[in-house]
């Protein structure tokens, strides 16, 4: 047996970052950034006004009231050239309009007054220079680096796109990953089962782990137990996708094809035993360089196995860099006893992760048999238990949250 370290890195090392495309921006949220993003233009573009209210010199309010002359009016958009604020003098200005030459401030509409149907102005306040007044360049100054390679996109990163005027941007596209699921018992859909068969279930959660992973998933179906049948499966993926995820076919069994295949067709295929429970068994190769990922079949086991391995090796061929391709590890208490047996394994326990008191808990999500993938189901976590036998309630205990962390209630 190995290390899960190990497994990692053999399988991190033997895997290519995708080459960059350049995609329209609006389309690239969740993709990694793979060239700097550099402003042309300051962010705002002009010095302007963050409140309505009035433009002035601060100098002419040192002793409030006072009463300036209103000389025009500005709105948002409207070109400034031609108004200028001189002593005694001020402007109607709106949010978000260019500041007039002359001023040096602007006061807020709440702490004055119109005198004279509006021709002027009574100023209630102090106002000092620069007060509301949003500076140039503030937010972003031409030739700054707003967005370095290796971030990953957000919804956010798409709005300052759009601030600097950038359509398109280079990234690292999403990889496109087929997933296949390999076993003769195996079945689809509602048909009655036959004695000995089984539902396909690894494929479909395989293919939408994918997806909410961020990658583009490719359903590449169910294989018969066939070295033929695997291989033409196997090929096929490698010239279609940009990596392929396989469950089944990896163990010990006379009939694991995929093994096997990957023995014959595979550039350095490996295959693990790893030192965890579940998912030990686990293959791994390159098919013209597309890493080919063979995950156990025990439905418990092929996700772990994908959670594990697979997906930081997908994150780094979509472009993630090293300190982004792995969940963080965080700290729990056990609200109830974790149990395991000593193995010589680490145990990922499928648990519930909740926060009580800004303190994160842990509790079994239910059965922990690698074929028992209905409680899995209940689970938003992996309790992380070195080989012992287990914690004991109150006692510290890692998690990797995979799923959405909850409140505790009652
Ligand atoms: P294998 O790794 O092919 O020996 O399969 C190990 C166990 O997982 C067997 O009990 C299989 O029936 C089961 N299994 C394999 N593939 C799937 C699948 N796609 N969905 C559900 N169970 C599976
Ligand atoms: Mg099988």
């Amino acid at each position: 047996m190995i290390s899960l370290d190990e497994a990692r890195v053999h399988v991190l090392d033997r895997v290519d970052v995708l080459p960059p495309v350049v995609r329209a921006s609006d389309e690239a949220a969740g993709t990694v950034l793979a060239a700097p993003v550099v402003a042309a233009d300051a962010v705002p573009p002009f010095d302007n006004t963050a409140m309505d209210g009035y433009a002035l010199q601060a100098a002419d309010t040192a002793e409030p009231p006072t009463v300036l002359e209103v000389v025009g009016t500005l709105a948002a958009g409207a070109d400034p050239a031609g108004i200028e604020v001189r002593a005694g003098q001020a402007v109607r200005i709106m949010t978000g309009a260019a500041l007039p030459a002359g001023a040096d401030a602007v006061v807020m509409v709440e702490a004055t007054e119109p005198v004279d149907g509006g021709a002027r102005v009574r100023i209630g306040v102090t106002a000092r220079p620069g007060d509301h007044v949003r500076r140039a360049g503030e937010d972003i100054r031409p030739g700054d680096v707003v967005i370095d390679a290796g971030t990953t996109l957000t919804p956010v990163h798409l709005g300052v796109l759009a601030s600097i005027g950038v359509r398109s941007v280079q990234v690292v596209p999403r990889p496109r990953v087929g997933v296949l699921s390999t076993g003769d018992e195996l079945v689809e859909g509602e048909t009655p089962l036959r004695p000995g068969q089984l539902r396909d279930s690894n494929r479909h959660a395989l293919y939408a782990l994918l997806r909410a992973d961020g990658f583009d998933a490719v359903d590449l179906g169910l294989v018969r137990d066939d070295r033929d049948a695997v291989a033409a499966a196997i090929r096929h993926a490698a010239a279609t996708c940009d990596a392929l995820l396989t469950s089944g076919g990896v163990s010990m069994g006379d009939f694991d094809e995929v093994k096997a295949v990957l023995a014959e067709i595979a550039d350095d295929m490996r295959w693990m035993q790893i030192a965890i429970r579940p998912a030990k068994p686990f293959a791994f190769g390159t098919v013209e360089g597309v890493p080919v990922f063979g995950l156990p079949g025990n439905p418990v086991s092929s996700l772990v196995s994908y959670e594990l391995l697979a997906r930081p090796a997908l994150r780094k061929r979509g472009g993630h860099p090293p300190h982004d391709l792995h969940r963080p590890r965080l700290r729990a208490t056990a609200a109830e006893p974790l149990r395991r047996r000593p193995d010589g394994k680490v145990a990922f326990l499928r648990v519930i992760v909740e926060v009580d008191g800004g303190v994160l808990t842990a509790r079994s999500a239910g059965g922990q048999g690698s074929h028992q993938l209905a409680a899995m189901g209940n689970a938003n976590g992996l309790a992380v238990l070195p080989d012992g036998d287990g914690v004991d309630t109150g006692g510290d205990v890692e998690v990797i949250v995979t799923g959405e962390l909850r409140a505790r209630y009652g």
